[in-house]
């Protein structure tokens, strides 16, 4: 009897159609013998409808009463899945993150998860129930209801499933699978059948949103076999797991565009030891991710950096880096609010020199300007004005995917 964890996002179970339809399927896995934990989402928008809810009261509302109010979203659905497989005559029980000791640190609204006490869920289990759990939400030390950050009711999933030692966790969307782009962009995107851990990491974080990044990260860690699935299909799905030997002979797998990126340059910084560390310390404290860094050679001892953050963050940004220019005395601040990143991902780049040249050709036969370029040891990524993303994602995945190029081979690039 396999032990597997499924989970259902918002728009699988944005219904009471959709619901009747989710609790169709858990019961034919639980026909064919499986032993069953259902993590569930919010029904698709209620969340945003929660947080609306929260901002139309007060400006900046508290955090530990806004998780207490969003996190009845999958108090809902999880109540629900329960009531219609108990309806459909299965055993079902329902658990929120304090039934089930999903203990979690007191950050509100980007909690971690400390440890999952499988216990009650394992007597479920024992006792032949279908256990439906709440996703996204957990509880602290002092008891409080805590949320791990938008998104993570795929966290849920995949930290149940690896506390459980479950044998399979499947995720189940309203797309279905991973794809070598996103089809919207590119109506020649693929589904692919497999990809490796490190590549779906490298997809999540460059704004591929099938999957949140932190459940792949958990995944990996782990050692956890995902399978990201459609609710409203048959079809097979993507299989995300670790790499073998195969994986390494496909140069590209993926070709990610993130179009919400903004991008700031402080220019005529004195070339100097410090000057880095506190232009970056002030914005890393506000907690604002940075993405990309670049610094050029310095000329007569001044520099320029240029780096990108996520739109949203940039007033903040914009505020704390003009300041700091003051006090250093750098000569401007300039930025741009629209900016796209585009990336190619793949792990036979390890093994496969060239990429990153074919990549910048085939841009340039597109005229596109490059802006920034970034490598890791499998992806590049490039900044592009935010007008050209789309199309640099088509000509990448064009070139790299459905005209399958090939890099030369090492040493010849
Ligand atoms: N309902 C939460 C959100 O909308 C968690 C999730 O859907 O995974 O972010
Ligand atoms: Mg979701």
């Amino acid at each position: 009897m396999a032990l597997v964890v499924q989970k259902y996002g918002g728009t699988s179970v944005g219904s009471i159609d959709r619901i009747k339809a989710v609790a169709a399927r858990v019961a034919k896995a639980r026909d064919r013998g499986d032993r069953l934990v259902v993590v569930v989402s919010a029904m698709a928008g209620e969340t945003n409808r929660l947080f609306k809810l929260a901002s139309e009261l007060t400006e900046l509302p508290d955090v530990r009463e806004t998780d207490a109010l969003v996190a009845t979203g999958e108090q809902v659905s999880a109540a629900l899945l329960s009531i219609r497989l108990q309806g459909l005559g299965y055993p079902a029980v329902s658990f929120l993150g304090f039934q089930m000791n999903l203990a979690t640190d007191s950050n509100h609204g980007r909690a971690r998860i400390k440890s999952v006490q499988c216990d009650r869920v394992m007597r479920a289990l024992d006792d032949g129930r279908i256990v439906v759990v709440a996703g996204y939400q957990g509880v602290n030390a002092d008891g409080d209801i805590t949320t791990l950050g938008r998104g993570a009711s795929d966290l849920t999933a995949v930290a149940l499933a690896a506390a459980l030692k479950a044998d399979a966790c499947e995720i189940y969307t309203d797309v279905d699978g991973v794809y070598t782009a996103d089809p919207n962009v590119c109506p020649k995107a693929k589904k692919l059948g497999r990809i490796s851990y490190d590549e779906m990491l490298e997809m999540a974080g460059l704004g591929a949103k099938v999957l949140q990044l932190r459940s792949v990260e958990l995944a990996r860690r782990y050692n956890v076999p995902l399978v990201v699935r459609s609710s409203f299909s048959e079809a097979e799905g993507t299989w995300v797991g670790k790499e073998d030997q195969s994986m390494e002979d496909v140069l590209v797998s993926g070709v990610t565009l993130d179009q919400n990126q903004s991008k700031i340059t402080i220019a005529g910084v004195e070339d100097r030891p410090g000057l880095a560390a506190r232009i970056f310390g002030p914005i890393a404290d506000a907690g604002i991710v940075v993405d990309m860094i670049i610094q050029n050679a310095s000329a007569d001892g001044r520099t320029d950096m240029t780096f990108t953050i996520g739109r949203e963050d940039l007033p903040r940004t914009l505020d704390l880096t003009r300041r700091v220019a003051n006090e250093i005395g750098a000569t401007d601040v300039r930025h741009q609010d629209q900016t796209a990143k585009v990336s190619v991902v793949g792990l036979g780049m390890r093994s496969h020199a060239g990429v990153a040249a074919r990549m910048f050709q085939v841009l340039a036969n597109e005229r596109i300007n490059i802006e920034m370029i970034a490598t890791s040891e499998i992806k590049v990524s490039v900044v592009v004005n935010s007008k050209y993303g789309e199309l640099a994602m088509r000509a990448l995945h064009d070139a790299f995917i459905n005209g399958a190029a090939t890099a030369a081979p090492d040493g010849l690039a």
